[in-house]
């Protein structure tokens, strides 16, 4: 790639803040060995002047004093082999922040500078040894709560969204050959029968697959982020109990005393490597209590932004008034009616009251037993997945920036196909494919301006 090569050496810690048992400094950069011979001694205190590469050797590290800082173990590698394929040093010292500030302030003053957030990965990225979508992995894999998350990030750290692009640029790369044909022969007598051809192509080979990377992008999001999932209804009727149930650990307080979840609680669950974050709110009513209305008012607010609501009901107690003005708010959202406490009713009053309601989703609990907890993660797995035909974990996932240029491409691809069909001149033709196959070329960083490339490694943490 033919971005400017940096020349200076950076250095960072790698592990995180804190007390370890082992923290990690990491060197990059051409001077990375003068600073690691600078630095260590062997364990009879000699000065090294040579490492081999990838080892890993047992010594001390100095202060310019003089003095010992810390036992360390240390590895000197060698590029091109490396993460960032310049050379590069890991110190191995003792995990206490201060020994590891004290170590790299050392190495600063050996000739390496603070590198800055994500600087490593850039480095890798602009080596040409990663593109920027598995840069974008690392965050990803980074950032991932559940393990449907990791495996995302490490499938797109391998490549996969790019090797899901190449047979689209490879289609338009073609169709824009033949198009240059027409261009350098005008007297050819065969476009028409040429852009339906192209057009057909164009179809099966470019828009198709467009729609699919942007379908897998919504599936993506909901793998890599997760969904809303609000559990809503009148005090009492076993909501806390519900999150427990979900959770199968006691983490909210479960009482008899109506109204005693003040304000909302999230916690998160993994279903089939989905991110559920489960909201339990306050009981949503009506009453004078300053402190609970503050929840109820937060509960609104969450029942907003909720991806699906589980709306509960005391199946003992039956729909109450309260129940049915609070379904209210819920009956035009995603929801699913949950009838809680079936341990205390029998199944044809349950049939009965499940008449009363207008939808057919609704499961029968009980949040004490654990009966039907597993019929109930299902249905909410189905619910999430069901808009976006997602039959199983999509293997790649582009993200907001990958699916804002996905739909930018389609957008171009949409105005190529028109100019084909209305036999726009050749050159025009050209200017379209040619604009297409730059806008793809952004997800995987060819193009991508310098700002955004800021922007993106922004968000790695230090170190990485
Ligand atoms: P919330 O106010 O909606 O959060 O309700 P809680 O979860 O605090 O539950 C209120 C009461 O109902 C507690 O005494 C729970 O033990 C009880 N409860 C909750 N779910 C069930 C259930 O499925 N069966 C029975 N028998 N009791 C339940």
């Amino acid at each position: 790639m033919a971005a400017p090569r940096k020349t200076d050496t950076i250095a960072a810690v790698a592990t995180p803040p804190g007390t370890g048992g082992i923290g990690i400094i990491r060197i990059s950069g051409p001077r990375a060995l003068s600073i690691l011979c600078h630095l260590f001694r062997s364990r009879q205190g000699q000065v090294k002047t040579s490492f081999q590469s990838h080892k890993l050797y047992y010594g001390k590290l100095v202060r310019h004093t003089g003095r010992v800082l810390d036992e360390v173990l240390a590895v000197y590698m060698r590029a091109p082999a490396t993460y960032t394929r310049e050379d590069v040093v890991e110190l191995h010292s003792h995990g206490s922040w201060l020994v590891l500030q004290t170590v790299l302030e050392e190495v600063f003053r050996a000739g390496a500078r603070p590198a800055e957030p994500g600087e490593f990965t850039k480095r890798a990225f602009l080596a040409g040894r990663i593109d920027l979508t598995q840069a974008e992995a690392v965050i990803d894999l980074l950032a991932a709560r559940t393990t449907g998350g990791v495996d995302l990030a490490v499938e797109q750290m391998q490549g996969r969204l790019k090797e899901e692009l190449e047979p689209v640029q490879k289609a338009l790369a073609r169709i824009l050959a033949v198009v240059e044909v027409a261009i350098d022969f005008p007297e050819d007598d065969v476009e028409i029968l040429e852009s339906r051809e192209l057009c057909a192509q164009l179809e099966s080979e470019v828009l198709d697959r467009l729609d699919r990377l942007l379908l897998l992008a919504d599936q993506g999001r909901v793998v890599r982020e997760g969904v809303q999932v609000v559990i809503a209804g009148r005090p009492n009727v076993g909501k806390s109990s519900l999150l427990n149930a979900l959770l199968r650990e006691e983490r909210a307080l479960v009482t008899d005393i109506p109204g005693t979840t003040r304000d909302t609680i999230e916690e998160l669950i993994s279903l089939h490597g989905i991110p559920v974050h489960l909201v339990d709110t306050a009981g949503i009513h009506e009453q004078e209590d300053l402190v609970e209305s503050l929840g109820i008012e937060r509960a609104r607010d969450k029942l907003d932004q909720a991806d699906l609501v589980l709306f509960l009901i005391d199946a003992r107690a039956g729909a109450t008034k309260q129940d049915i003005e609070l379904y209210e708010l819920v009956r035009e959202k995603e929801h699913l009616v949950l009838l809680n406490k079936m341990d205390l009713v029998a199944e044809e009053e349950l049939d009965t009251l499940a008449a009363g309601f207008a939808t057919d989703r609704i499961v029968p609990v009980s949040a004490r037993t654990g009966r039907n907890i597993d019929t109930l993660q299902e249905a909410i797995y189905r619910v999430i997945t069901a808009d976006m035909a997602m039959t199983e974990r999509p293997a790649c996932a582009p993200n907001t920036r990958h699916r804002t240029i996905l739909e930018k491409a389609r957008a171009a691809c949409l105005r190529l196909r028109e100019a084909l069909k209305h036999q726009a001149p050749a050159d025009l033709v050209a200017v379209e494919i040619q604009e297409s196959l730059d806008i793809l070329g952004d997800i995987v960083g060819l193009t991508t301006p310098d700002d955004v490339l800021d922007i993106i490694f922004s968000e790695f943490c230090i170190g990485k």
